[in-house]
């Protein structure tokens, strides 16, 4: 008989503490639950069987009570397992890496129930009503049930009149609870009728999910080539054998679109889980996936831990994404967890991409993932001539001026057979470097080793690192000339004002993080492109994703050379992602599409394979680079950050980390040194990396390691297991 329980909190702790069961109250392993903690009660999960527990003799009188049980299926054994695997893997406190499941501690409260009003059988007699109250009955005539907030914003009225009117007897009052989303997606509805090929893909995914166990596949192929239709005929499936089915996609490529597309198929929208969801949509949704009861899930990377009941298949669309990676926190790449929870839990994965990362690849080619293939685009709509543009020849006509006179062109036939241009330059704002021409100042942020970027459209400076800003002003702070401040280099905004200059007639839209703030303006700009509302598009690489625009027929890359600076591990590899899905925007129906690539260096391997469409070749000559310099995923990489407002403090901590150091045959440690982004928020960084051997366990090493140097308060490190990004 167990009177203790093992219970983990979702706070920085590795460890779970034990509690008491109070008499008459049953709690299973995986229940949720909440006790007392310091001063506070929080919610928790039961993680064993405390008495069994070592290290859990702590005298039962001296041990606090759980306070309440909440009424919920137990969080799966096998999610539980997971979520070990997880801390362990990326080497983060158990408590924290919960707490990416308890991720909305109110939803474990049962749902509330708001008060509705209908419209009642009473005669509603005219004279003695107000003109708000007449317009308050004629929208509650359908005798649909809305909420007070509601019916009041419909009739333009405050709530004051609905709840006159329900005094009066017009209107009833009813419980409204919202239903979980997703609950009953009906996988027998006419799919699209796939091609040969396609139905060879989707047959195989198919028949992975009756196997009803663990196995991977890629699904690999062009964008436009059908895939989405593919993967849903294995998320049907999967619905037919009544388990919960988990999509990911990076987070700005959850188009209304994208949602419209599954509902044509399934019936009803998805469970959607990204940042911007309302508090009591992620309540409902998180609730229903506890409960089972949602069926699919559409979200982002932390959609990966919501606490499925039952989940039997994931897809990983746009798997090369770097959005994968969470960068804060517990430190994690949700397409590398998502493979490790479809093994825990004996069921498929699908990874898929146009252009798979290298690692994906590398699993592909050795077999360990089955590499289906879609080589062509659906319907005949054939891929996209890629034109390079030489900067150095073909040069814009003023230098204020970015954009070649070939592409100049090129733009101004598209919109004259009223199709539309999309320009691509991945950079926000007006110009990135104001320098004054009599001094040579240059605007930096005070707080980030970064220069402060310019938006018109605020009137200011912005740091695009902190929240730092300050106002244009109209003469140099160094040598107060007038007039002298110049900007240098293009943004987005810089780039629609050139545009603007040569088709004043052209109905053009910026978009980038600055114009689509909430997910809901993104998916209106989206709409209104798709609409035709739009001739010239000027976007950053949030239009880059998944996005579906019949009418663009040419995609010019501003400045195609952007993300090789900077010495990335994986800054071709990106690039060549990035440039090819951009590529990818264009003649994805019957009209063909062309891009131009500007770039000052068209003979790189990168431009070259680009404009040949030759990714194995690209990503082979990738891989042996990879084997040769022993990098991943070859080897295996940690980076370690220091940071600290005190820049002595950092600097001793990293002396103290790198002197008791890994190194060896098998291990080696690099640095420390100073971060690229030195400072940041105001504080400052060190870096040290870590590569080792693949049969090297890095986390233990790595956790003794940190473990043996004593750290003050003030400096945190940080561990990036598998980094993706060196600033
Ligand atoms: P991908 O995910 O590979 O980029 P999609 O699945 O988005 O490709 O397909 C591209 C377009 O072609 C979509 O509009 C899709 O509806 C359409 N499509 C793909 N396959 C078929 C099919 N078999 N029948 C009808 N339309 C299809
Ligand atoms: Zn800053």
């Amino acid at each position: 008989m167990s009177i203790k329980k093992a219970i983990l909190t979702p706070f920085p702790i590795d460890k779970a503490y034990d509690y008491a069961v109070p008499e008459g109250m049953t709690v299973e392993e995986g229940a949720y639950v909440s006790v007392p903690l310091g001063t506070r009660e929080v919610s928790a999960v039961v993680w064993g069987d405390g008495a069994l527990k070592s290290g859990s003799d702590v005298k039962l009188k001296k041990i606090k009570s759980i306070v309440q049980l909440y009424d919920l299926p137990a969080l799966p054994a096998v999610h539980r397992k997971f979520l070990d695997w997880v801390a362990a893997y990326t080497v983060a406190a158990k408590g924290s890496v919960l707490k990416l499941t308890l991720s909305v501690p109110k939803a474990l409260e049962p749902p509330v129930t708001v008060t509705g009003y209908v419209m009642s059988d009473l005669e509603p007699d005219e004279m003695g009503l107000s003109p708000k109250a007449k317009a308050v009955l004629d929208v509650a005539q359908d005798r649909l049930p809305r909420r007070a907030s509601e019916l009041a914003e419909a009739a333009g009225c405050s709530s004051g009149v609905i709840k006159t009117l329900h005094q009066k007897g017009f209107l009833n009052s009813v419980e409204l609870q919202a239903p979980p989303p997703c609950r009953n997606p009906d996988s027998e509805r006419a799919s699209a009728l796939l091609s040969g090929p396609q139905t060879d893909c989707a047959g195989t995914l198919i028949n992975m999910v009756k196997a009803n166990d663990y196995s991977a596949a890629l699904l690999d192929g062009v964008t436009g080539a059908g895939k989405t239709e593919v993967y849903f005929e294995a998320v049907a499936q999967a619905l037919r054998q009544n388990k919960q089915v988990l999509i990911l996609l990076p987070e700005i490529a959850l188009s209304n679109a994208f949602l419209a597309r599954f509902k044509s198929r399934f019936g009803c929208a998805p469970a959607l889980w990204h940042s911007s969801l309302s508090p009591a949509k992620r309540k409902t949704t998180w609730r229903g996936v506890a409960e089972g009861q949602s069926k699919v899930v559409i979200g982002a990377r932390s959609a990966l831990f919501l606490p499925y009941q039952d989940l039997g298949l994931i897809i990983v669309d746009e798997e090369h994404d770097p959005a994968y990676k969470q960068e804060e926190g517990v430190i994690y790449h949700a397409r590398d967890m998502a493979v490790v929870r479809a093994s825990l839990g004996k069921f498929p994965i699908v990874m898929v991409s146009a252009t798979p990362s290298l690692e994906t690849m590398q699993n592909a080619w050795n077999e360990r993932y089955k590499h289906l293939i879609l080589p062509e685009r659906h319907g005949g709509a054939v891929l996209p001539d890629i034109r390079l543009i030489d900067l150095r020849k073909d040069k814009p006509e003023s230098r204020q001026f970015f954009i070649a006179p070939t592409l100049h062109t090129a733009i101004t036939e598209t919109i004259e057979r009223k199709e539309q241009a999309l320009l691509f330059l991945n950079r926000r704002g007006y110009a990135p470097l104001t320098l004054c021409r009599t001094c040579g100042h240059r605007f930096q942020c005070p707080r980030c080793t970064a220069w402060l970027i310019e938006h018109r459209r605020t009137g200011k400076l912005h740091c695009h690192h902190c929240d730092h800003y300050m106002r244009m002003p109209d003469q140099c702070p160094e040598c107060n000339e007038e007039d002298s401040l110049a900007p240098c280099g293009p943004g987005v905004e810089r780039i629609a004002e050139e545009v603007r200059a040569v088709y004043p007639e052209a109905r053009i839209e910026i978009l980038s993080s600055d114009t689509a703030i909430t997910h809901d303006d993104l998916c209106a700009t989206l709409d209104r492109i798709q609409n035709n509302e739009v001739d010239i598009i000027i976007g950053t690489q949030i239009i880059a994703k998944g996005h579906h625009f019949p009418n663009l027929t040419c995609v010019g890359v501003v400045d195609a050379d952007l993300g090789l600076t900077g010495g990335d591990l994986r800054a071709t590899e990106r690039t060549y992602q990035l440039l090819h899905q951009v590529a990818g925007r264009a003649g994805r129906e019957n009209k063909k599409g062309t891009v131009y690539l500007q770039t000052f260096s068209p003979d790189t391997n990168v431009m070259q394979a680009l404009q040949r469409g030759a990714r194995d070749d690209f990503l082979e000559v990738e891989l042996k680079e990879r084997e040769v310099a022993h990098m991943p995923p070859f080897s295996r990489l940690a980076g370690i950050i220091i940071s600290g407002r005190d820049e002595q403090q950092v600097e001793d901590v990293s002396k103290a980390l790198a002197y008791c150091a890994p190194q060896g045959d098998k291990i080696m440690t690099l640095g420390p040194a100073e971060a690229l982004m030195y400072r940041l928020r105001g504080k400052y960084r060190r870096r040290l990396l870590v590569r080792a051997n693949k049969e090297i366990d890095i986390q233990k090493t790595l956790k003794a390691w940190v473990g043996s140097v004593k750290t003050p308060s003030a400096v945190r490190i940080q561990i990036d297991i598998d980094p993706q990004s060196f600033y």
